[in-house]
C-alpha cells in the first residue's frame, strides 16, 4: 500500500479531473460507497472459483461476527447501492462512475498493489450495443485527453446463459485432453474455471490451448448479432480496436462484449483499464432484470505511464519577503488578503534574514517577489520583481491585489 506523497499528487488530481470532466461530458455523475461491504456481495458476484474471491480478498469479522470485506473492486458495491436505494427505473439509461481505493491481498510488485485505486463507469439500463460503443468512446476519449496513446483496445464476447454452458464443456473436453503439459494453477482450476486457462500467462498453458475452441466461433444468434454490432458501432465511432478471442475476465458476472485497454509499457501488468457487460448481475442481487456495462482503470499503472514531473507543485503566484516586525505583520495581512482573493501568495514564518528570505523564494518557483521594509511600509510603495527577468517595478501595497487577480 503506497502513500501519494505531495511531489506525485498533481497528476493523479489531472487524471481525476479528466475523469470527472468527460465522464460529465458523456452523462456520467459521481457515486460514492462504502469501502467495506459485507463478504458475500463479493462471493455473490465475482463468483467463489475466481482469483480475487479464492486467494485475493481482505475478509474479517467485524465484533458483532459479520464477516466483512474491504472492496476489491467497484462494480458489485454500485449494483448493491442502486439494488438498496432504487435507484434505476425501466426503459432509462442510468449512468454512474466512481473513484477510490480498491483492496486485493496480492503479490505486490511494479503496477500491482495491495491498496491501489480505480476510475470506472457503469452504464445500466440498455442492452442495445450502442451503448457498448460508447462506454468504449468514452474510454478512448479519456486516454486521448491524458496523453496516453501507448495502449490499444481489445474485445471479445463471452456469450450468454444461453451460450456460454455449451461453449464450457467443449472446452474442458479440449483441456482434459492435453491436461499434462498446463501449469499446476490450470491443472487445477481447468474444471471450475477453464476459461481462466486460455488467459494464463504462464508460456506452456498458452502454446498447449493455441488452437482451443474459442467463444466467439459458438456464440448464440442474439449474442453473435451483438457483437457484431457492437463492431459496427465501433467502425462508425472511429475508435480502433482489435477482436482477442482469448481474452477472458477474471470475474464470473461478465457476459457479452468484454474489454481490455493494454500496453507494452508496463512489463505483465499490461492491462491499464478493463470492463464488459454485466447483464444478468443486478437480478441475481436480488435486483431488477436490468442488464448493464462499466469498465474500471487502474490508476496507479497509468500514474507510472506519465511524466511524473508534470508541475505537481503547488508555485506560489508571489513570495512576499519582510524586513523586521512591522513589515513582516503587514507582509501577513497582505499574504492572507491575496489568499483570500485567490492569489497564491507565500511568505516566510521563521524571522529569516531577507538573503535567506530571497533564496526560498527562489527555490520556491514564485513568479513574483516583493520586499517589504520600513520604508515600503511609510510609503506605501514597494519594488515587485519579476523573477524570471529580474524586471521590477514600483507598485502601491492598496493597489497589490488588484493587480495580481
Ligand atoms: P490483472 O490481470 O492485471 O490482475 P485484473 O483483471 O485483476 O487485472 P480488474 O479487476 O479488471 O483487473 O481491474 C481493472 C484494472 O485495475 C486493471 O486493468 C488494472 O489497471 C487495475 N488493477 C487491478 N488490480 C490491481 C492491483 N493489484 N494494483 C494496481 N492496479 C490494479
Ligand atoms: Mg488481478
Amino acid at each position: 500500500m503506497n502513500d501519494v506523497l505531495p511531489d506525485v499528487v498533481g497528476v493523479w488530481q489531472f487524471l481525476e479531473q479528466s475523469a470527472r470532466e468527460i465522464f460529465s461530458t458523456y452523462g456520467f455523475t459521481e457515486i460514492r460507497t462504502p469501502v467495506l461491504e459485507k463478504t458475500e456481495l463479493f462471493c455473490r458476484s465475482i463468483g467463489e472459483s475466481t482469483d480475487i474471491v479464492e486467494k485475493e480478498m481482505y475478509t474479517f469479522a467485524d465484533k458483532s461476527g459479520n464477516s466483512m470485506t474491504l472492496r476489491p473492486e467497484g462494480t458489485a458495491p454500485v449494483m448493491r447501492s442502486i439494488i438498496q436505494n432504487r435507484l434505476v427505473a425501466q426503459d432509462t439509461v442510468s449512468k454512474l462512475c466512481y473513484i477510490g481505493p480498491m483492496f486485493r491481498y496480492e503479490r505486490p510488485q511494479k503496477g500491482r498493489y495491495r491498496q491501489f485505486h480505480q476510475i470506472g463507469a457503469e452504464a445500466i439500463g440498455v442492452e442495445d450495443p450502442k451503448i457498448d460503443a460508447q462506454v468504449l468512446l468514452m474510454l478512448h476519449h479519456f486516454f486521448n485527453r491524458i496523453g496516453i496513446n501507448a495502449v490499444s483496445l481489445e474485445i471479445n464476447s463471452l456469450g450468454c446463459p444461453v451460450c456460454r454452458p455449451d461453449y464450457r464443456r467443449q472446452l474442458i473436453q479440449y483441456l482434459e485432453q492435453r491436461l499434462e503439459p498446463l501449469c499446476s494453477e490450470c491443472q487445477r482450476r481447468y474444471q471450475t474455471n477453464p476459461l481462466r486457462v486460455l488467459d494464463c500467462k504462464v508460456e506452456a498453458c498458452r502454446t498447449a490451448t493455441v488452437d482451443a475452441p474459442a467463444m466467439i466461433d459458438h456464440l448464440c444468434g442474439a449474442c453473435d448479432q451483438h457483437f457484431t454490432q457492437v463492431r459496427r458501432y465501433l467502425d462508425l465511432l472511429k475508435v480502433p480496436y482489435s477482436v482477442n478471442a482469448r481474452m477472458v475476465r477474471g470475474l464470473d458476472y461478465y457476459v457479452r462484449t468484454t474489454f481490455e485497454l493494454v500496453t507494452d509499457q508496463l512489463g505483465s501488468q499490461n492491462a491499464v483499464a478493463a470492463g464488459g457487460r454485466y447483464d444478468g448481475l443486478i437480478e441475481s442481487l436480488g435486483g431488477p432484470p436490468l442488464p448493464g456495462i462499466g469498465f474500471a482503470i487502474g490508476l496507479e499503472r497509468l500514474v507510472l505511464m506519465l511524466d511524473q514531473d508534470a508541475g505537481s507543485l503547488a508555485v506560489p503566484d508571489l513570495f512576499i519577503a519582510a524586513l523586521g516586525d512591522a513589515a513582516a505583520e503587514q507582509a501577513f495581512v497582505l499574504m492572507s488578503q491575496l489568499q483570500m482573493q485567490g492569489v497564491r501568495a507565500e511568505m516566510d514564518f521563521h524571522g529569516k534574514s531577507l538573503k535567506a528570505q530571497m533564496r526560498r523564494a527562489d527555490k520556491s518557483g514564485a513568479i513574483h517577489t516583493l520586499i517589504i521594509g520600513d520604508e515600503e511600509l511609510r510609503s506605501g510603495q514597494a519594488q515587485l520583481k519579476k523573477m524570471a527577468d529580474g524586471t521590477q517595478s514600483s507598485v502601491r501595497l492598496d493597489a497589490l491585489v488588484e493587480m495580481l487577480t
